[in-house]
């Protein structure tokens, strides 16, 4: 299993919800997160975002389609001068 590490998100080049935590092996679950960006002084925070959350380390991964929507939506929002932004992923995406 390849990952690569992009917006301090871990991503899995691999899909599919039966799989091990690359950590520590124990069992993932699929949830929700948050996920929360701080670029130059403006964090912006993605609600409601799908992965998958280890039930042992808490270690949270990101399918790649799910991380590049992330990007998009993060791209999207990334001229708001607001100091703190909450998107919501569910109601942007889906
Ligand atoms: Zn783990």
């Amino acid at each position: 299993m390849s990952q690569i590490l992009r917006n301090g998100l871990t991503i899995l080049r691999q899909g599919g919800d039966k799989m091990d935590c690359v950590m520590c092996k124990g069992l993932m679950e699929a949830k929700t997160i948050n996920h929360i960006v701080d670029k130059d002084g403006h964090i912006t925070i993605v609600k409601n975002v799908p992965a998958l959350v280890c039930k042992q380390c808490g270690e949270n991964f990101i399918d790649n389609s799910v991380a590049i929507k992330l990007e998009e939506l993060l791209n999207k929002y990334s001229n708001s001068n607001v100091e703190v932004l909450i998107v919501n992923y569910i109601e942007k995406v889906a």
